[in-house]
């Protein structure tokens, strides 16, 4: 066993008791591995533990990552853009991403759509939202995200499946609660309208007990995984 093996088996406990804990199947909460600044060897090591989808920030990272990792076809390694995406970056997301987490902009929305290529299945979506206002943050305002997403929804090239928060730490369990379930409840409100969505992104390594209480569909979860990651440094 790895350290990876064994982190991976500590998060799917974490996951599994938070299921458990907010009675709810133990199936209803997937597993993002946040590779970002992580090497392709780390990724094939979590691969081979039965990892299947992988979460990147910088695009060009991810690309590289991807062409290194081609070869893990058979099941399918999946490969999820989080990181923001500016419009000259919207291409590579296109060709090269099964998912991209961090739309909060029409224009960007388009042009994923227009350049996803007609051979491939349409770009799995989720839009950003800003849940609790930060104000440096990505994301659309959350009195925004119905009207963005009817017009990410109409788009041929993409399939709109829910929404991805990231909070600002949050002091306890509870008023962690409290922001997550705010996204659970603009969740709930799109899929009311029609939209269809089912997946909620929200919960990383430090939050993600509250995020599973509160109704998220998918963790995203790096540093409990792959160790702690270097100082950031800019996308
Ligand atoms: C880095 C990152 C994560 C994972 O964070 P950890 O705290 O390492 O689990 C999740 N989501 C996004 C958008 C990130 O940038």
């Amino acid at each position: 066993m790895t350290m990876i093996d064994d982190n991976l088996q500590w998060v799917r406990e974490r996951i599994w008791q938070a299921c458990q804990q907010a009675r709810r199947p133990a199936g209803a909460v997937s597993l993002l591995a946040v590779s970002k600044t992580f090497g392709a060897d780390a990724v094939r090591q979590a691969y081979a533990a039965g990892q299947r989808a992988f979460g990147e920030n910088y695009i060009q990272e991810g690309v590289d990552k991807i062409a290194a990792l081609a070869d893990l076809r058979d099941p399918a390694i999946e490969w999820h853009c989080i990181g923001p995406i500016q419009s000259n970056k919207t291409r590579l997301v296109a060709i090269h991403f099964d998912w991209a987490h961090s739309v909060d902009r029409l224009k960007i929305a388009q042009r994923l759509s227009e350049q996803r290529p007609a051979d491939k299945p349409p770009l799995s979506v989720c839009l950003q939202v800003n849940i609790d206002g930060g104000p440096n943050k990505a994301g659309v305002a959350p009195q925004e995200a119905m009207a963005l997403a009817r017009a990410v929804g109409a788009l041929p090239g993409l399939r709109l499946r829910g929404i991805m928060t990231i909070p600002e730490p949050a002091p306890d369990f509870a008023s962690a609660c409290a922001v997550h379930a705010q996204a659970r409840e603009l969740f709930d409100a799109l899929n009311a309208a029609g939209l269809g969505l089912d997946t909620l992104s929200m919960g990383m390594t430090a939050d993600l007990e509250a995020a599973v209480q509160s109704g998220s569909t998918m963790v995203r979860v790096g540093s409990a995984i792959f160790g702690a990651r270097a100082p950031l440094r800019s996308a």
